[in-house]
């Protein structure tokens, strides 16, 4: 009897796997073999994004690393698509895939923390919330996402930045190693003393290599309390705001990090009512060290025009890490488009302002991260994560509700980002690309793309890993550029 009937990876055809094989594999799982229609599926298939509604033929809900190497096996030897699924906030919706195998590792979400030796060791479905709340019980964290519904393993494959990026680096500066089981279903440690390729490329690669098991990271002492908040500001007044907030972010110290985010204002208890859903201009604000020390750094923001609310004071760490999570709930449809940029210009500022004027539904906003600090400092051969030098990370973060809406608001996005274009540096985060920006990836990865092909054709040379932002195989390449020459 036929139970499911996934797509051949080769053919492309509809292809029968024989309920036996589903059976025998469920009693070889410590997990769960899940297939459509049975508890666990729909929670396993859908993720952050509302745009992106796959069917897997098959999920493997992992509990240890035995299921993965279990479920890696699987897919190679029935010729299956794969997908590997840990947080499932990433906006090109990769973590699910149609009529193929799909990896939720969602219920691996321990966090253990060594306060001694200032390191956690955190499994792939942790959320940044899981991973906050632990890490502060010692007083302690390391970089990550500023929304604490995000996968750990996602964020941190892509590189990770956030709060306390220009203080503390990148989430990838903090690894120390990785479990990762290979395409080979090899679990292998990757470290700067083992496995050092897979370790350099695991750190901004994203999920091109092998399914991580388990992360180990640095810790900082940070908190309980940070410096931060929000100020808020009529959107007419945002184009000498932004001059100001550019040279203030550019000379602050690490410690201080300020985004601006312009957006229709929500219904926000501390906005008089007449403000909400008009357009503002927001500075999110933390300070990432002594709370008096910060009151002195963020001094020139807050005193910069008159806002309408100011809302900047010590807040617990772990909430505001969760603060921006109302705005930022599942089930949205949503569309992005990013640059970076290494200054941010008055033309530039001019394009964006004028643009957020338009914005196509309530819950849209434009974003412009101040990066930097510790990252900046960084080799970009170090890691595979290669924009060290973009100061401004600028992401047009589109949303909205209904489906008759898809067409006007990813025009809108697409317009604003082929506007801004001109004043970017040309790489990109691959974590803030959707899915039609294959033909991105190569850019997005600058000079060190040559040696993450090495890499991939070394440990996935029949690209089984092929469902994130794609990284071909070293003979693939070779192969296509052959083809392209040939008369
Ligand atoms: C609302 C929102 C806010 C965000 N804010 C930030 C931010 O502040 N900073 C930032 O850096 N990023 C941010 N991001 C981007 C985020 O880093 C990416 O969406 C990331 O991919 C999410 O990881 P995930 O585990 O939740 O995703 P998933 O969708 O589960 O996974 C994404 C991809 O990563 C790969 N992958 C996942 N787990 C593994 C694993 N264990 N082993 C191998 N490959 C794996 C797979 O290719 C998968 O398709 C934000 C995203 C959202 C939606």
């Amino acid at each position: 009897m036929t139970l499911i009937a996934p797509t051949d990876r080769s053919s492309g055809k509809p292809k029968s796997i024989p309920h036996d094989l589903v059976t025998s594999l469920r009693g070889r799982l410590r997990g769960a073999a899940v297939l459509p229609g049975e508890d666990g599926y729909d929670a396993a298939r859908t993720v952050w994004n509302a745009m992106i509604d796959r069917h897997p033929a098959l999920v493997v809900r992992c509990q240890y690393a035995a299921d993965v190497i279990e479920a890696i096996r699987f897919a190679r030897q029935h010729k299956l698509l794969l997908s590997v699924r840990s947080g499932g906030h990433n906006i090109a919706g990769s973590a699910v895939c149609d009529n193929g195998l799909l990896i939720d590792l969602s219920l691996m979400n321990s966090v253990q923390v060594d306060p001694a030796g200032r390191t956690a060791r955190v499994a792939p479905g942790a959320t940044l919330a899981d991973f906050d709340k632990e890490a502060q019980k010692f007083g302690l964290a390391t970089p990550t996402g500023i929304n604490s519904t995000t996968g750990v393993a996602g964020l941190t494959l892509g590189g990770g930045f956030g709060w306390t990026t220009r203080k503390f680096g990148l989430t990838v500066d903090n690894l120390l190693s990785a479990d990762v089981v290979t395409a080979e279903g090899e679990l292998v440690r990757a470290s700067d003393k083992e496995n050092q390729d897979l370790f350099w490329a695991l750190r901004g690669g994203g999920g091109n290599f092998g399914v991580v098991t388990s992360f180990e990271f640095k810790l900082h002492p940070l908190g309980p309390e940070v410096l931060s908040g929000l100020l808020v500001h009529p959107l007419e007044n945002a184009r000498e705001l932004l001059s100001e907030f550019r040279r203030i972010a550019m000379q602050g110290p690490d410690e201080l990090t300020i985004w601006a985010v312009m957006r229709k204002a929500p219904p926000l208890p501390f906005l008089p009512a007449e403000w909400h859903g008009r357009e503002v201009l927001i500075f999110a604000a933390c300070y990432s060290g002594d709370i008096k020390e910060g009151e002195m750094a963020l001094r020139p923001l807050r005193t910069l025009g008159n806002p309408i609310a100011d809302v900047i004071s010590p807040h617990r760490f772990v909430d505001w890490q969760a603060a921006f999570d109302p705005l930022l709930t599942p089930g949205a449809r949503n569309y992005w488009k990013s640059h970076d940029f290494a200054d941010l210009s008055d033309d530039a500022i001019n394009v964006i302002v004028q643009a957020v004027d338009t914005l196509p539904s309530p819950e849209c906003e434009v974003f412009i991260a101040n990066v930097g600090g510790a990252m900046a400092r960084i080799p970009a051969e170090a890691t595979a994560w290669p924009t060290r030098d973009a100061h401004f990370i600028m992401n047009v973060h589109t949303r909205w509700r209904e489906k008759a809406q898809d067409a006007g608001c990813v025009a809108w996005t697409r317009q604003l980002f082929e506007a801004t274009a001109r004043f970017a540096s040309g790489s990109v985060y691959v974590n803030f690309m959707p899915d039609d920006e294959k033909d991105r990836v190569e850019t997005a990865y600058g000079t060190n793309y040559h040696r993450l092909s090495e890499i991939k054709h070394r440990y996935d040379p029949d690209n089984l890993f092929r469902m994130n932002q794609n990284i071909q195989p070293m003979s693939d390449i070779r192969s296509h550029h052959q083809k392209a020459r040939a008369p």
